[in-house]
């Protein structure tokens, strides 16, 4: 049986790799972006392993949308990582009302509503595996990033109990904790401080979001089945937990 496999966040950085190895493990993925360029082009790098949508996480409407739009062609995704997530950096004294929000609808209340939509088929197969993308902040806090370390924390704790509640459905739900991985989001920050990063981590560069995509491939196999209500560490030693 193929699997199918949905990617949030597919179009870029750490998701995209995540699509495209959980492809290269035989599951049929289903990868989204916020544009329809986006979706096109994952469905372009998918090449007949699956296909991109649209899908705007920190709107309800458009995640009813998108459930409904993937019923009509797909069997109910039993491998889910919700890996779509985004910054809105300020010291928490200046931060604005909307970056509050912002992040924390589309980093959590975004990983609520999407992993409900999935529970009722995981539940009915008696297995499932559930991804959520924490971060290495949620642990060690950052300074200018209150919002999206606490939106990390929250994600760990909502796993947990997720965990509790599904471990004798035979659903597995756990979280990758990544550090500095090249990607757009860190990419943001600037030759300087990607510097002063590197110099913080023990095996002297930053990460590659195939690494990450390794563990989520990891996780998401059958030999994973006894892993649940965890947070794995992928960060160079920069943090041992
Ligand atoms: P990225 O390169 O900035 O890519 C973000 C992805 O999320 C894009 O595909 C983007 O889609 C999608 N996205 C953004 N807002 C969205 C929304 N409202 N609805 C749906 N999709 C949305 O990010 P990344 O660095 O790969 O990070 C991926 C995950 O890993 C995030 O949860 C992040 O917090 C976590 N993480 C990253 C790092 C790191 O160092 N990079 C470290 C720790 C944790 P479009 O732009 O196509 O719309």
């Amino acid at each position: 049986m193929t699997r199918v496999a949905l990617v949030t966040g597919a179009s870029r950085g750490i998701g995209r790799d995540i699509a495209q190895r959980l492809a290269e493990e035989g599951m049929e993925v289903l990868g989204t972006s916020t544009t329809k360029g986006g979706a096109q082009s994952i469905t372009n790098e998918l090449a007949g392993h699956g296909k991109g949508y649209v899908l705007n996480v920190s709107d309800e409407g458009s995640i009813g949308n998108f459930f409904d739009a993937i019923k009509e062609s797909h069997d109910a995704p039993l491998v889910l990582v919700n890996n779509a997530g985004i910054t809105r950096d300020n010291l928490a004294l200046r931060m604005k009302e909307d970056d509050w929000q912002d992040v924390i609808q589309t980093n959590l209340s975004s990983v609520y509503r999407v992993t409900k939509q999935c529970l009722r088929a995981m539940t009915k197969e008696r297995w499932g595996r559930i991804i959520n993308l924490s971060s290495v902040v949620s642990r060690m806090g950052n300074g200018g990033q209150s919002n999206y370390a606490a939106t990390k924390a929250g994600i760990e704790g909502y796993s947990r109990s997720l965990a509790t509640e599904l471990g004798s459905r035979g659903i597995t739900v756990n979280c990758i904790a990544p550090g500095f991985i090249e990607t757009d989001m860190t990419r943001e920050l600037g030759d300087d401080q990607i510097e002063q990063l590197r110099a913080r981590v023990p095996l002297g560069r930053l990460g590659n979001s195939e690494e990450v995509a390794a563990l989520v491939a990891f996780l998401a196999s059958e030999e994973a089945g006894y892993i649940t209500g965890e947070t794995i560490h992928i960060n160079g030693g920069m943090y041992m937990s």
